[in-house]
């Protein structure tokens, strides 16, 4: 079994981001992220302020705006309206979820697809669904460079993907597909699910349950990739699958934490790098 390590690779992604940042900032353009905060949920918080610190240690501008909870949609809006505006800011990111009062739809179309980071966007959205060039959704994306960063051959694979998530698991199962892979998607309501997972040569689990993918339901020499995060009331932190009954059937496997987590907000970076060069491209 070989343990891809996310950890490695994130930190890889992020050296070759601050070069190119410093580069793109001996051209006269400063990379800038703009992350947007709305109310005082804690793990949000930490998410919002782990960006912020990866932005700093890779070279580019960051901008973190907090609002109180009480904020009004076209309060929130208007700010993503001056963002779009703003030239020193290339990617923009509202932290979900959102306050009920506020509709997460109208705020992701607010944003201006070409600094839509995040990869939401429906634009961005149906782009990959007809494999054009867009913004990919991060931790998605992640998974990919990792399969590529271990030279996993993806033409021509079963993958089956477990959840079907607008931000894991549609964008992964249309990666996959665009890598060529033969792709099902399964979700709550699948019957038999052991069926698709036993015949899967690469299996990406996102669903949210502690240790749900167990040893009997892959085959031998399965990849599996674990993007589930889940805290246990001990205060350890899991993925979706079993990994200590995986591992030794898995030909590869991701650890969690250590695995797929990492590389998301490494993605994020990259994506702002990719924003920031397409707006150079336009002023040429
Ligand atoms: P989500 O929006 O809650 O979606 C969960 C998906 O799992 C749904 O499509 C659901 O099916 C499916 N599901 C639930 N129970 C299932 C079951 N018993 N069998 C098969 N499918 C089942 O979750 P998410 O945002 O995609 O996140 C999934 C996990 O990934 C979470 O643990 C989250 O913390 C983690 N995550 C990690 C990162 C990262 O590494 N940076 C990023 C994002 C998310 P239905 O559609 O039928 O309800």
């Amino acid at each position: 079994m070989i343990l891809i390590d996310g950890k490695n690779i994130s930190s890889k992604v992020k050296d070759e981001v601050k070069n190119e940042a410093i580069n793109l900032a001996n051209l006269g353009i400063k990379p800038g992220l703009a992350v947007i905060l709305v109310g005082d949920d804690k793990a949000s918080l930490t998410y919002v302020n782990s960006k912020e610190k990866a932005c700093k240690m890779c070279e580019i501008y960051s901008v973190k705006k907090t609002l109180p909870a009480s904020t009004t949609e076209d309060e929130l809006l208007n700010l993503i309206d001056e963002l779009n505006k703003d030239d020193k800011i290339h990617g923009i990111l509202v932290q979900l979820p959102l306050p009920k009062h506020i509709d997460e739809n109208k705020i992701i179309e607010k944003i201006d697809p070409k600094k839509d980071v995040d990869g939401f966007h429906p634009i961005n959205v149906g782009k990959l669904s007809i494999a054009l060039d867009g913004f990919v959704s991060c931790t998605p994306a992640g998974v990919i460079r990792l399969l590529k960063e271990y030279e996993i051959d993806i033409s021509g694979k079963n993958a089956v993907v477990i959840g079907r998530s607008n931000i894991v698991g549609k964008p992964m199962a249309n990666l996959l597909l665009k890598e060529n892979a033969t792709v099902t998607i399964t979700h709550s309501k699948t019957k038999n699910l052991d069926f698709y997972t036993k015949n899967a040569d690469i299996i990406v689990v996102a669903i949210g349950i502690p240790n749900f993918l167990k040893a009997d339901m892959v085959k031998d020499g399965a990849i599996v990739i674990d993007v589930g995060i889940n805290r246990l009331d001990d205060g350890r932190l899991v993925g979706d699958a079993d990994f200590e009954n995986l591992k030794e059937k898995a030909s590869f496997i991701t650890p969690v934490p250590g695995g797929v987590g990492p590389m998301t907000i490494a993605m994020l970076l990259n994506n702002t790098i990719i924003s920031t060069k397409n707006f150079l491209k336009e002023k040429k």
